[in-house]
């Protein structure tokens, strides 16, 4: 299915001027004065603009693309559920087959105990869900001043209301008025400092510590060794929930399920989306374990009341379920950690460039490409102008303020990641000549 040859020339940007789409996540007074760039069609780790020209989707578009673009066993799982049964809602009693068969095969490879799934419509809805039901837990178990939620720098957890609330960039929380309060961010990479702001806060008052197995979007940190089981321990020890934010390093980016097994830990929830339906259609979710599910499946006058309209929406199950039977029957499992591998191989060859501090990677398919102080600082490097080059040379990258992160789909060959590398040289050499 994926072609293999790779454009030898660079590209040219398209030229359509913005129109009235509000972009996500922009500034839309720089975007409105250049062209959009207009993804016309995709297929494998490949996208094409409306010019026909082609690009490596280095990023899986925003990491979720897993199985690649353009599987037609998940169109055909969608036009099938659609003429089956379009959309309903699971409020109260109601539910829908392929909402039910997906909650089971999600549990059925959770590492959680006894595990519940509720449904939701992306990452963002999930942690905002998951810490509702963090707080409505202790509530109803006898601690409501168990209120406070604890994260990470860096940690990203979408951007609804307690995910700007909780997220460890302080870009994101400033400029809109108070947010949810009773939260604090700790050091990513320390156990013991997780601890220690328990402790401050008061073990009574703190109610769930939440963390992505390796973060993400605040670019690509693993965690130290052990850190994870030392974290379960400490919020076992102070009855804080462990809430495990696998929305980036799910359904096999991280070779496994969940993006925690590796490590060792078995959270009490689990918040997903992405790579549970390759984002063919959107959706999300939260794996509950049994104990916090408890109070509100076995004791009268607790219903939890917070969810969505399309929460378990039939379709977007549908696609799930297809994309679900791909990632197992391409064992994409044992494959990404051989891609994993090669990456990282691929990527050292880019350790010793005269812009690059830090090559993180090989935890994953994911990684980041840390440019030094010296350029972004003195030279007046931006990583956004090694993205717009490597663009025109046809790969496309993500930048954050000083880092370009690459994540592929898994489907991802060893040639391509070797174009993929060798095209974000040379960008990076084109830069350093300008500057
Ligand atoms: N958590 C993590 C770790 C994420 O990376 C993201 C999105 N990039 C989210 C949550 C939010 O997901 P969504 O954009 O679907 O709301």
């Amino acid at each position: 299915m994926t072609e293999t040859v790779v454009p030898s020339v660079p590209v040219a940007q398209p030229t359509r001027e913005p129109g009235r789409l509000w972009h996500t996540f922009c500034d839309m007074n720089t975007v409105r004065k250049g062209p959009e760039f207009t993804v016309a069609r995709a297929e494998g780790v490949w996208l094409w603009d409306e010019a026909g020209d082609r690009y490596l989707d280095g990023t899986a578009s925003l990491w979720y693309c897993n199985v690649g673009h353009g599987r037609p066993e998940i169109a055909e799982a969608v036009h099938r559920q659609m003429l089956t049964l379009d959309a309903y809602t699971v409020y109260g009693d109601f539910a829908n087959a392929p909402a039910v068969r997906l909650s089971e095969r999600l549990a059925a490879h959770a590492p959680v105990s006894d595990p519940r799934v509720i449904l939701t419509c992306g990452g963002g809805e999930s942690i905002d869900t998951a810490a509702k039901l963090a707080r409505r837990y202790h509530a109803v178990s006898g601690a409501p001043d168990k209120v406070h939620l604890i994260s990470r720098t860096g940690g990203y957890h979408g951007l609804n209301g307690f995910g700007t609330s909780v997220i460890g960039m302080e870009r994101f929380r400033t400029g809109f008025g108070p947010l949810v309060e009773d939260v604090s961010v700790v050091p990513h990479d320390s156990a013991a400092a997780l601890e220690a702001e328990i402790l401050r806060v008061g073990p009574g008052r703190v109610a769930a510590f939440f963390a992505e197995p390796v973060i993400g979007a605040g670019g690509v940190y693993a965690p130290p060794q052990g850190y994870f089981a030392e974290v379960s321990r400490i919020c076992q020890r102070y009855g804080v929930l462990f809430i495990v934010d696998s929305v980036i390093c799910g359904f096999a980016r991280l070779g496994d399920w969940f993006g925690i097994e590796r490590f060792g830990a078995r959270p009490d929830m689990i918040v997903f989306a992405k790579g549970v339906s390759s984002g063919y259609l959107p959706l999300g979710g939260v794996v509950v374990s049994g104990r916090v599910a408890e109070p509100f499946w076995y004791q009268d006058d607790h219903p939890f009341l917070h969810g969505t309209t399309y929460a378990g929406h039939p379709t977007a199950c549908a696609a799930a379920m297809a994309n679900l039977d791909i990632l197992e029957r391409e064992d994409l499992f044992t494959v990404s950690l051989e891609v994993e591998r090669q990456l990282d191989g691929a990527l050292r060859s880019l350790a010793d460039h005269p812009l690059v501090s830090q090559v993180r990677s090989g935890t994953g398919v994911m990684a980041a490409v840390e440019l030094t102080e010296e350029a972004l600082a003195e030279r007046g490097i931006t990583t956004a102008e090694v993205f717009a080059e490597a663009r025109m040379r046809g790969v496309i990258l993500r930048a954050v303020p000083t880092a370009l992160l690459i994540s592929p789909p898994l489907i991802i060959t060893w040639e391509q990641i070797d174009h993929l590398v060798s095209t974000l040289a040379g960008a990076l050499d084109a830069v350093a000549a300008r500057h």
